[in-house]
């Protein structure tokens, strides 16, 4: 079981550092705590913070559909961090480093930690629009693009968890991780679950001691805690194999424990619907509208350059929205999915108002500023047309 894991967890480190640095994917792009960090501007103001996208929203349901089937699995099996921490403290015992032991009650207090934590997370990254999180993010650190936006204080953490794991087994994830929180009420209500047959225990203690989250097996008829990641030590650590004093699996499933694979299973079931999602329905990750929709609209769709992130898509409904010569009469609705080289734009018009043709000088002509008496040229290029470049 544990062998099985392992190798999970190295498959998808190695897929994701494979992603990051071979084909330079944007792996922010796929991190749940985006999701929960651009859901407000999301829904307020139809944007959200720049290197996201609605994939965020996607592999953020997913992981929520997978924490309600098989509590905090995402953690004990895909994970980087809870990979790599986790093996830092295996090749440690191997070494014969002792373990720091932790108080219950010191755990517990330290475990509150990541509600404040993320409370400030989203409260600055709601205020600012940035992702404020990224300059502190061990994530980033390990596995993003070293040299590129990573600040001092990513390596610093990321220095003190590697430390930390060294002498005390998963610290980020039982105190600091903020996705932990949004989790956590999923999992507490998780369907499948460690189950402990109290006849056949012989209380030996060795499922507590092979938890990695410090969950005391032991004392408990079935493991309903939220930190429980599914990983399954206990039960392979229980030595009453015949009798099964631990089974894995739905509550109803008394009796016999369900195999890993069919966690496993689940787990690449929730990954793959989320990641299908996201290029099935492609929901925009920057909308602006103005006025009502007519009875009589039509649509354009451009390829447009120079359109990034939520600041460009910003300046690109500015052109778009603008008042001089080139106004677009009538109703307007931006549906923008902001790239680095290339976005895809959907622009919904009043078809009697406006014309195609009006929209492409709107967003592409020079601007003229009056306050400073100067025009600005558009930062916009439209794949297919070219400007009538008057001024
Ligand atoms: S209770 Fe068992 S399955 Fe849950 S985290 Fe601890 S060792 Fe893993
Ligand atoms: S390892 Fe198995 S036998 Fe030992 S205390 Fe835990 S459940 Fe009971």
């Amino acid at each position: 079981m544990k062998r099985t894991r392992r190798l999970l967890q190295l498959a998808f480190l190695l897929l994701t550092v494979a992603g990051v640095f071979l084909l330079r994917a944007n792996a922010e792009r796929w991190c749940p705590l985006g999701g929960v960090e651009a859901i407000y501007t999301y829904v307020n103001e139809g944007n959200m913070p720049c290197s996201l996208a609605v994939s965020n929203f996607y592999i953020l349901a997913g992981l929520v559909v997978m924490t309600l089937l098989l509590r905090r699995a995402f953690c004990g099996y895909v994970c980087p961090i809870g990979a790599i921490s986790e093996w830092l403290r295996g090749g440690a015992r191997r070494l014969r480093i002792p373990a720091l032991p932790v108080h219950p009650r010191l755990d517990v207090v330290l475990s509150l930690l990541k509600y404040p934590l993320l409370a400030v997370i989203l409260y600055f990254t709601y205020r600012t629009g940035e992702l404020i999180f990224r300059g502190f993010d061990p994530c980033y650190a390990l596995i993003g693009r070293h040299g590129e936006d990573i600040t001092f204080w990513a390596y610093i953490v990321s220095a003190a968890i590697v430390a930390i794991s060294i002498f005390i087994v998963v610290p980020f994830c039982r105190w600091f991780c903020p996705l932990a929180v949004v989790l956590n009420p999923f999992s507490w209500v998780g369907l499948t679950r460690v189950k402990r047959d109290l006849d056949a225990c012989l209380d030996c203690g060795k499922c507590d001691q092979s938890c990695p989250m410090a969950i005391p097996v032991s004392h408990m008829p079935s493991v309903t805690s939220a930190r429980c990641t599914s990983c399954l030590n206990c039960v392979e650590a229980c030595p009453t194999k015949e009798e099964g004093a631990l089974m894995w699996g739905p509550p109803r499933a008394l009796g016999r424990s369900w195999p890993q694979m069919a966690l496993i299973g689940a787990l690449a079931a929730c990954l793959t619907a989320a990641v299908a999602a996201g290029y099935v329905w492609p929901i925009p990750s920057f909308v602006q509208q103005r006025g009502e929709a007519p009875p009589d609209t039509a649509a354009v769709e451009l390829q447009v350059t120079g359109l990034d992130c939520r600041g460009r898509g910003s300046l690109f409904w500015y052109y778009l929205d603008r008042d001089d010569m080139y106004a677009v009469e009538g109703y307007l609705k931006l549906e923008a999915w902001p790239a680095p080289e290339s976005a895809k734009v959907n622009i919904i018009y009043d078809a009697k108002r406006a014309s195609e043709q009006a929209l492409k000088e709107a967003i592409t002509e020079p601007y003229y500023d009056a306050t400073a008496s100067i025009w600005r040229p558009s930062p916009f290029e439209i794949e297919g047309y070219d400007s009538l470049g008057l001024e």
